[in-house]
């Protein structure tokens, strides 16, 4: 049974609606952390646990820009695994999720305003 067991802590890893949530949102690519708290309304903390756990298993990287954390994800074939499951359930297409205010540099356009600046 140990051919199974990479598998089992993948499946582990998405067994969580707030996991599936956070990869749902990363399909646009790399977001920070703040922006997850403006998209989901959650405390960093528990956003970071669960983003932890995404991470062990190697499905997302980290990048630190300034006081920023961003995340994307590296595995993009488990978004397929994610829509063949919604096959399954019979379950809608990945949401869009609605953020509300959020002051991340990709909402606030501080990265286009700095690039321009250089
Ligand atoms: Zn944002």
């Amino acid at each position: 049974m140990e051919i199974y067991e990479q598998e089992t802590k993948l499946y582990k890893a998405l067994s969580h609606p707030a996991r599936l949530a956070i990869l749902d949102l990363l399909r646009q690519g790399e977001e920070c952390v703040c922006h997850m708290e403006a998209a989901f309304g959650w405390r960093q903390a528990y956003i970071s646990q669960q983003l932890m756990v995404l991470r062990e298993v190697g499905l997302l990287e980290v990048r630190r820009e300034g006081l920023n954390i961003f995340y994307r994800v590296i595995r993009p074939e488990i978004f397929a695994v994610m829509d063949a499951m919604r096959q399954v359930t019979g379950v809608r297409p990945a949401p869009k999720f609605k953020i509300g205010v959020c002051a991340c540099p990709n909402c606030s356009g501080e990265h286009e305003q700095a690039l321009i600046k250089i």
